[in-house]
């Protein structure tokens, strides 16, 4: 790896590259600094994020923290459905292509119905009330699995958004259909800060029921909050979540750093400078030749098709991306930490290949 890239250490393979932000590192430091507190989440620290969230989405809310995102979703899903029920993704959802089939382990057997399509909407990684719609007509006899949830990802995997409008759009049918709404919100933070709305407005008030408010790749060291605006769906979760091997001993080190994202907003300020650069690589690249941006960028990724001499050439260099989507498409993430002198570079030595 060349001198210039192992000084800069930053990378666009994902923002789980990136480290821990400062405010959280201070308060996990703090909760460190606070002598014994009882274990399981009955500390101070847990009680103290937990009323955070709250305050937040402006509910009251029942809030469970875990290690990651597939847990994260996977016992969101499984307290969602039973086992002969069904869930509605794109194909490209999280649950569907990325979490080793957790969702369907811990249901003990829930399908991930996919809705196919080639509108606009699902070019862009988004499920419409349309898809929705048809998969849940598709059948309604007992040899089928029955609906009983539309999972949405937001900010979605190709790094675009449901406006609030869309998502109120496909609760509505959901609400019609009897269905419940399940939002992986691993890059929530990116969603709201693109869109500028109170997060409040994009789950709850538009219909969401659970949401996996994803903290690690906004800077949390570790842990993610399962958010239940339904309380009734939460009963038991805690069992659920325990005996998933997912309830942290020492809590508080997952919940205390998440008092750090959550005071003065650190968590919206972490996905503006995110999304910020991600705008800033778009447009140092966008004109280069040879290199076709998919869709313009709504929140902290850009997706570009790059002919694959160039890609040898910037891999050769030591830039570390993902090109698993589809057709082709090099991702290229931005964290919270991604300095623009980074971007910079990374443009300059795209630009070089390209030309
Ligand atoms: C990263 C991510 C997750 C969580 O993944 P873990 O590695 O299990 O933390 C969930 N959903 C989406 C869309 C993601 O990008």
């Amino acid at each position: 790896m060349p001198s210039e890239r192992t000084s800069l250490h930053q990378q666009f393979a994902s923002d789980n590259y990136a480290g821990v932000c400062p405010e959280a590192l201070h308060w996990f430091l703090q909760a460190n600094q606070s002598g014994h507190q009882p274990g399981y989440g009955e500390d101070v620290w847990t009680q103290r994020s937990t009323d955070m969230i709250r305050e937040l989405f402006q509910t009251d809310c029942d809030v469970y923290f875990v290690f990651n995102g597939t847990a994260a979703n996977s016992l969101a899903l499984a307290a969602m459905c039973q086992s002969y029920h069904s869930v509605i993704c794109t194909p490209y959802a999280h649950v569907e292509t990325d979490e080793c089939g957790g969702p369907e382990f811990f249901s003990n057997g829930s399908k991930l119905l996919v809705a196919e399509g080639e509108s606009p909407a699902a070019k862009l990684g988004k499920l419409t009330p349309d898809a929705v719609e048809a998969l849940v007509t598709r059948r309604s006899d007992i040899h089928y699995p029955k609906p009983k949830v539309v999972s949405l990802t937001q900010a979605t995997e190709l790094g675009t958004l449901y406006t609030v409008e869309e998502v109120r759009a496909i609760a509505a049918i959901a609400k019609r259909r009897h269905l419940k709404v399940h939002m992986d919100g691993a890059r929530f933070a990116n969603a709201v800060a693109a869109l500028g709305c109170h997060p409040s407005d994009i789950t709850w008030r538009a219909g969401v029921d659970v949401l996996c408010f994803g903290g690690t790749k906004n800077g949390l060291p570790v842990g993610e909050a399962v958010v239940f605006f339904d309380r009734a769906l939460s009963e038991d979760f805690a069992w659920r979540v325990k005996q998933a091997g997912q309830l942290a001993s020492k809590m508080r080190f997952i919940s205390a750093p998440w008092v750090g994202m959550l005071e003065n907003d650190t968590w919206l300020r972490n996905a503006r400078h995110a999304n910020a650069m991600a705008q800033r690589l778009y447009a140092a690249i966008r004109d280069l030749p040879g290199v076709q941006v998919l869709h313009p960028p709504q929140a902290n990724s850009v997706f570009v098709q790059l002919p694959a001499p160039v890609i040898g050439q910037l891999y050769a260099r030591g830039w570390k991306f993902y090109q698993f989507i589809a057709g082709g498409g090099c991702r290229l993430m931005c964290a919270w930490d991604t300095t623009p002198e980074a971007v910079d570079a990374f443009a300059a030595d795209l630009a070089e290949a390209a030309g």
